[in-house]
Parts: C-alpha cells; structure tokens; sequence
C-alpha cells in the first residue's frame, strides 16, 4: 500500500515554540504569568501600528493587496533598494519554507548551524533536501567547517545573525572571508530577525551585498524589535530574480491586510524603535549584573534574548521557573542542555524571573 506521508517528512518532529502565557496559566492555575521565552518585544507593538490596525478592521472583508505596494516602497525607501528587491512573507518563516521549496532538488544540501532555529532543517528536510548540520563553535558558526562541507551539492546556507539562541553574531572580516569561499551556485541566506538589536561596530550592512551579490538573500522580520508577531509579517532582500523565483510558488495572498498596514505604520515610528532599544539595553544590563552577583555564568549578548548557564538541573530549573509564573526556553540542542534561554523583559518582569529564579535555586 501507499504510505500516506512521504518518508522525509515522517521524520521530522515537531517545532517546539515557547510555551503560550494562556497555556501556563491554565496548566498551574496561576496568573500574571510572565513569558521570557519568544524573544518578542515586551512593549508591544508601537501605538502608530495599533491605530493603523483599529483603522483598517473594517476592510478585512477585502483581500489584501497582494503585491503589498505600499508597504514595499516604504521599505524600498527606507533601505536603498528597489521594490523588485523585496519579497514578503507570512513572517521570515514562510520565506524560509519557499525558500527550501523553490531551490532544493531531492538530495540537495543544506548547511545549517546546529543548534540554531530549528525551523531550517525542518522546512529544508520537508522540501527534500538534506540538512547538513554544523556544530556551533565558542557559541557561534563554524565558518571554517562550513566552508569545507561545501560540496557541488550544496544549494543553500543558513547564516542567522545575531545567532539564535547564543546572542553572538558575525563580524564582517569573517563573512567576507565565507562570501570569497562560497560558489556562486549557492545562495546564502542571512537571517536577521534579531539585527536591529546589534551594536557591535564589526556588525556587517548586509544590504550592501544586494545588487553585487545575485546569491545573497536577507531575511527580516516584524516579529522581534517592530513587536508584531502575532501578525505574522517578514521580509526577504535580494536580487530581483531570486525575488521573482519566489513570487512564483507564493500564496497570492500570503501577508495579510492588519499586517501590512501594522507593518507600514511600525517602520514610520522611530521613536518606538529606540525605546524597544533603550529597553532591552537596560533589562540586559540589569539582568547580566543580577546574574553576576548570583554567579551564574551567562554569554554577553547582541540580541534581545541570551544564554546563562545553569548546569545538569538546567530541566528541573525550568520547570521551577515555570511553577512561579516565569516562562524561559530549555535548550534541546547540540551542546546547550545545561543552558537556558532567556528573553529580555519589562523592568518588572526582568525582576520577577530574577526572583523567581533565586527562589527555584535556593530550592524553595
Ligand atoms: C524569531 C525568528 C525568526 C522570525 O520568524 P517570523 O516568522 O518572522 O516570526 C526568524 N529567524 C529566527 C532565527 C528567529 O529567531
């Protein structure tokens, strides 16, 4: 008989996302939870994209544009690149999964950090290809493996940078270093959901490949700084003939009406944008100094979310956290058992995991 799956794709498990707020709440009957565990923006999303959403509920009978006109040219304007440069998608994720269903052959390779978002080697396994998983070295990639475990097979490489779930990023010596060896037949891909929060001054301007580079595409989203998640909005950046590859296999609709004018409002609001900033500055140096005087070890961070180590208990600690309302995410990964992974909050949901987490360790 037939199988009703295709055999790739019984394999892969499924993606474990942060535990929802509402689900912690309703499991240990508590309230005023508090999720450290999406690296979502804790202030929200910005007051501008509310109104935009509130003024556009009467339209939602209507498609959205398909072509997301409007919300193209303002990203076009603010980011020096033609609207023919720029792909939306359901959110980086979906772009990802395009990605791997337009360019993978059966068999075809797929170099992806390990552990990083484990949505990669999802959406690559599900298309058909074959993930090739480096392990992460000092909490970053292995650019030296990765260059060697290229191959004539090799189609795509995910580069997520500031890297998931270790805060470190890629400093521009290094990824010119990756470009120079990697084929012009391979597509790189730069994940950049978390960029915005980089401030390391060897942070690259990957847009500056665009438009020299014909394999490079960027991916950003509006689920992180812009505070949007649950709209689900995200965009790709690269020549226009991997833009129209992509267009072809979309669904026409694929970023919804609130969505793009939420998206379109949050990128007119600077001053949204620095106090997100301002707010994961300080929550971190809060936190890290916090953490310091417990001693716990933690990896400093270019993100909004990092990584402290908290031993063989890392699981026990976990779910103690979650007994006092505090929601962090374990790490199933490669090499980071004994770490947990934590988003930077509010000032007092900052503090209320800093309590919660002395009250778990003193064993209360
Ligand atoms: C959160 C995140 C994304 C963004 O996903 P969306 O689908 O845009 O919400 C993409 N890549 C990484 C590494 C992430 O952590």
């Amino acid at each position: 008989m037939k199988k009703l799956l295709k055999e790739s794709i019984e394999k892969i498990g499924t993606y474990q996302p942060g535990k929802p707020i509402e689900e912690l709440e309703r499991e240990y009957g508590i309230k005023e939870a508090v999720k450290l565990a999406s690296n979502e923006n804790p202030l929200g999303p910005s007051p501008k994209a509310i109104n935009a959403i509130k003024s556009s509920l009467l339209q939602v009978n209507r498609y959205p544009d398909a072509q997301g006109f409007y919300l193209k040219e303002k990203l076009s304007r603010k980011l020096g690149v033609e609207p023919d440069n720029l792909f939306l998608g359901n959110g980086s994720d979906e772009i990802i999964q395009l990605l791997a269903q337009a360019f993978l052959l059966p068999g075809e390779e797929v170099i992806i950090g390990d552990p990083t978002f484990s949505f990669y080697q999802m959406a690559v396994v599900a298309a058909g290809g074959k993930d090739i998983m480096v392990p992460l070295k000092d909490f970053s990639y292995d650019l030296s493996t990765i260059m060697d475990r290229i191959t004539t097979e090799t189609k795509l490489i995910f580069i997520n940078t500031p890297l998931n779930p270790t805060g470190t990023i890629i400093a521009k010596a290094d990824f010119e270093a990756l470009l120079n060896r990697v084929p012009s037949d391979v597509i790189l891909v730069i994940d950049e959901a978390y960029g915005e929060y980089a401030t390391d001054t060897s942070y690259p301007n990957f847009l500056d490949y665009i438009g020299k580079e014909k394999r490079i595409i960027v991916l950003r989203t509006f689920s992180k700084i812009y505070g949007l998640a649950g709209l689900r909005i995200g965009y790709g950046i690269a020549d226009a003939y991997l833009v129209a590859c992509l267009n072809k296999i979309r669904g026409p609709f694929n970023t919804n009406l609130l969505a793009q004018v939420a998206a379109l409002a949050a990128l007119d609001d600077e001053e949204h944008l620095k106090k997100s900033l301002a707010t994961n500055r300080d929550g971190l140096t809060y936190l890290m100094s916090e953490l310091h005087t417990m001693g716990i070890a933690y990896l400093p961070t270019q993100a909004n979310f990092f990584l402290m180590k908290i031993g063989e208990n890392a699981q026990r600690v976990y779910e103690g956290l979650l007994k006092e309302g505090v929601i962090v995410r374990v790490m199933t990964g490669r090499g980071l058992q004994h770490y947990l992974r934590v988003s930077v909050g509010l000032p007092a949901e900052n503090k209320k995991f800093i309590q919660a987490l002395t009250k778990v360790l003193a064993g209360g």
